[in-house]
């Protein structure tokens, strides 16, 4: 392996070092902390998990964190007035509503859901007034993993302006406000998708690749010129044997420990890009603490924005 790992867990407990005294400061100064309510609704395992970890950080911040749960019989009606009552509440300076809602409020749920949330208090950074103000270049809440990334590239030291960089995936959380963001750093950015001819052969002519796909191990060696910063977004549980020996060498720890436990977290970059790549983020412990580290930062910037009615 020759690529350096970036390491996105140090970073992140950096920032919440960074973060920590402001929350302090805030809180003296207001009597209250900030305050971020996250919104569950139903019972996702995973969302079970990722909720645990956001109020964890919430709470080793100093921030007050609340979860608010509804029940998976909850209608659109009862989410809708939920986040009503946290866009008026005093106490909550940032709300999030978790992700996926339950496939039984129907398919524009989480749109409907979305555009309801006071922007001021829209952490996740999903709102259309918060992506217009990013589109516009002006100050808005910016989504996390996109600004997580940007924060990573440059307290790494690797330039961006000038540089090419490949974006594969174009959702809305994550592919196209990183092509953004990038484009803004003075990037030349190209935005891939499923439907991008030889793809590999585009993302090779690229400084900096994020790759935000959900596919476990689709960036190889051919799609990584020598040398280049390779940021893995993707979190892929990979549970068939076939695909876990096509990934790692029959040594590889990560081999074992799926030969363990019947299941092991990867991403979408293929582990011998580490040979090729000049700068790698793993996963676990490259993209996602960044993630929950923005969302902290993020309802930081609510709290002082609203106090100073600057928003
Ligand atoms: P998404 O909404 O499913 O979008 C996936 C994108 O990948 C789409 O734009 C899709 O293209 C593209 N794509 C699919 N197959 C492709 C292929 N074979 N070649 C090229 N492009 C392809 O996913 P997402 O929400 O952006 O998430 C992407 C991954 O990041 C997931 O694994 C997710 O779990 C992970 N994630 C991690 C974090 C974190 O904090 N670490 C945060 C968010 C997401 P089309 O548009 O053409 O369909």
């Amino acid at each position: 392996m020759t690529a350096r790992l970036l390491d996105g867990q140090a970073l992140a407990r950096q920032i919440q070092r960074e973060i920590t005294p402001q929350v302090a400061d805030f809180t003296r100064r207001q009597g209250r902390p900030p305050g971020l309510a996250i919104v569950l609704v139903g019972h996702h395992p995973a969302s079970e998990v990722y909720v645990r970890n956001k109020l964890k950080a919430g709470s080793d911040v100093g921030f007050r964190a609340d979860l608010e749960r509804l029940p998976e019989s909850a209608s659109l009606a009862d989410v809708l007035a939920l986040v009503e009552r946290l866009n008026r509440s005093d106490a909550h300076d940032g709300i999030l509503v978790q992700s996926p809602l339950p496939k039984v409020l129907g398919p524009d749920a989480a749109s409907r859901v979305f555009d309801a949330i006071a922007p001021e208090k829209d952490v996740d950074g999903f709102t259309p007034a918060n992506v217009g103000r990013m589109v516009q270049g002006r100050p808005a809440l910016v989504a996390c993993t996109p600004s997580g990334i940007i924060e990573l590239l440059v307290r790494e030291g690797i330039p961006i302006a000038g540089r090419r960089a490949c974006v594969i995936g174009r959702s809305d959380i994550v592919g196209k406000p990183m092509a953004l963001l990038l484009l803004q750093r003075d990037a030349t950015v190209t935005v891939c998708h499923s439907k991008t001819p030889d793809l590999a052969g585009v993302c090779r002519e690229a400084d900096i690749v994020v790759a935000a796909v959900g596919r476990a191990g689709l960036v190889t060696k051919a799609f990584v010129k020598p040398g280049a910063t390779v940021v893995d977004v993707g979190m892929n549980t990979v549970t068939d044997s076939a695909v876990a020996a096509s990934l790692f060498p029959e040594e590889h720890p990560k081999l074992a420990r799926f030969r363990e436990r019947g299941s092991v977290l990867v991403g979408d970059v293929h582990p011998e890009v580490a040979d090729v790549a000049g700068a790698l983020t793993p996963v676990p412990g490259g993209v996602g603490p960044l993630t929950v580290t923005m969302l902290m930062r993020n309802t930081l910037r609510a709290a002082q924005a609203r106090l100073a009615g600057s928003w």
